[in-house]
């Protein structure tokens, strides 16, 4: 018989989690105003709120804890992951961040004005935040085999060329500061852009004259996907496709709290002497000096290693297949998902899971509140609360998809527990049709309200 694969590491210390009974529950979520952000960590069993800095770390990125060099300028943790960056990923300067959002902020004040546009697929919500925020726009040029859950395309977070012409066609180059390709594409579902794809978007922008940058939060989660489902890069290590997939852009923004398994943290990186000196002088008034970026010695040195560790196959084939076990095992049961499984999390198909509920009620909130009363289990409305209102119009936008994202953290979560949260969304599933209303908002702040909104049931 073949020997399956299993995980390369075994566990070294373990953490409780809480159960608790429905009533509590019930009790709970009315209290937190039906927004799951509101509940403490002590009243979730299984919590998928995010793979955000909620994975483990393993015992080399611990002992990097303890070899922080805490020095502020010049500091050996540093030197580490300037190593990697140069060695491992490509570029060659870089300023760390205390998360993704804090990259995008420096790298859009040095090069965004208002009224420029952002052509990219899908940007993530705090990505598009940064850029309406300086009034500018995102203009989303993913592939329309996105939006329809049930098309098998191996690479949905794709570019669709023609819309991204469009926009380099429709705008002058100086309205254009960079076209942003979110690996993998968060928004869309965890789906990876193929190395194709990429090339074909450089190549384009090239010709327009548009720098080429990504959002590569799970950069090594889509390296995995291109050698799985790309035939020529099948026999290429993980860490030859990251290479070459960076060598397409002109830097990066990162969060290093996904790909790069450490609980805080974030990149910008680019190839541009001059771009990186205008981004210094705004990383020292936002984040810190430019050698730590708001990060202690010891993150440095845990996420250098971090970087190395997440762009090895075992750790990704380990990773992806527990997020397609818990995938698989809901369409077992009939439960409509977005396929194919993504990288990092499975996104449940809310509108067509509850349909009696009004899309004005927020139908995928509703279904994440259920889940967590049915099983304490915790997921995350992707849909018309994240989307947010129109900027100008202030009504709600509804998006083409109403998600509810189940994220699954890094290493941290048995397969009994993806059993679990497959059992208690299939008992939800049983009694769907009962379900008929949702929520209405009683307050919610000027932008990403999906963070502290608060709802009453309709
Ligand atoms: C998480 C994330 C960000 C923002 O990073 P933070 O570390 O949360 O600030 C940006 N883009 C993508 C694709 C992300 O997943």
């Amino acid at each position: 018989m073949e020997l399956p694969w299993a995980e390369p590491y075994k566990i070294k210390m373990t953490e409780e989690i809480f159960t608790s009974s429905r009533e509590e529950r019930e009790k709970w979520i009315e209290e937190a105003g039906f927004n799951l952000f509101n509940l403490s960590s002590d009243k979730v069993y299984i919590d998928l709120l995010t793979d955000s800095g909620t994975g483990s770390m393993s015992d080399k990125q611990w002992a990097e804890m303890m070899l922080g060099d805490e020095s502020y300028a010049g500091s050996q943790s540093y030197l580490k992951l300037q190593k990697v960056i140069q060695d491992t990923l490509g570029f060659p300067y870089f300023l760390p961040t205390h998360q993704g959002r804090a990259a995008e902020n420096i790298l859009f004040s040095a090069l965004l004005k208002e009224g420029m546009v952002v052509p990219g697929n899908s940007h993530f919500d705090t990505t598009k935040g940064h850029i309406e925020f300086r009034k500018a726009h995102a203009i989303d040029c993913t592939i329309e085999e996105a939006f329809d859950i049930d098309d098998l395309h191996p690479f949905k977070g794709n570019i669709d060329l023609n819309k991204l012409e469009e926009v380099y066609k429709t705008h002058s180059k100086e309205q254009i500061p960079l076209c942003l390709i979110t690996v993998t594409c968060n928004s869309s579902g965890g789906q990876p852009v193929s190395m194709e794809n990429i090339k074909a978007v450089k190549e384009l922008s090239d010709q327009y004259g548009i720098p080429v940058f990504f959002d590569a939060a799970r950069f090594a989660e889509n390296a995995y996907f291109i050698k799985e489902r790309e035939a020529n890069y099948k026999d290429k290590s993980i860490k030859e496709i990251v290479k070459e997939m960076f060598s397409y852009g002109a830097g990066f923004t990162m969060s290093a709290k996904k790909d790069g398994l450490v609980n805080i943290g974030g990149l910008l990186a680019m190839r541009d002497e001059e771009l990186f000196r205008t981004c210094g002088n705004f990383g020292i008034i936002y984040e810190g000096y430019i050698t730590y970026g708001g990060l202690a010695g010891r993150d440095l040195g845990a996420l250098a290693q971090g970087l190395m560790e997440s762009t090895e196959y075992p750790y990704l084939q380990a990773r992806i297949h527990q997020v397609e076990y818990l995938g698989k095992k809901l369409m077992e049961y009939g439960i409509p998902v977005q396929q194919p499984i993504g990288g990092h999390a499975v996104f449940v198909d809310a509108l067509k899971f509850l349909p009696n509920v009004p899309r004005a009620e927020y139908p995928a909130q509703t279904l994440g509140i259920e889940l967590y009363k049915e099983g304490g289990v915790r997921g995350v409305e992707i849909g018309t609360l994240l989307a947010d209102r129109d900027p100008e119009t202030r009504e709600d936008r509804f998006p083409k998809l109403e998600l509810l994202r189940l994220a699954i953290p890094r290493k941290v979560y048995s397969y009994k527990h993806m059993d679990y949260i497959a059992a208690a969304l299939k008992n939800v599933y049983e009694r769907r049709n009962e379900i008929r209303s949702g929520y209405e908002i009683v307050w919610e702040p000027e932008i990403l309200r999906h963070f502290t909104v608060k709802l009453k049931k309709k």
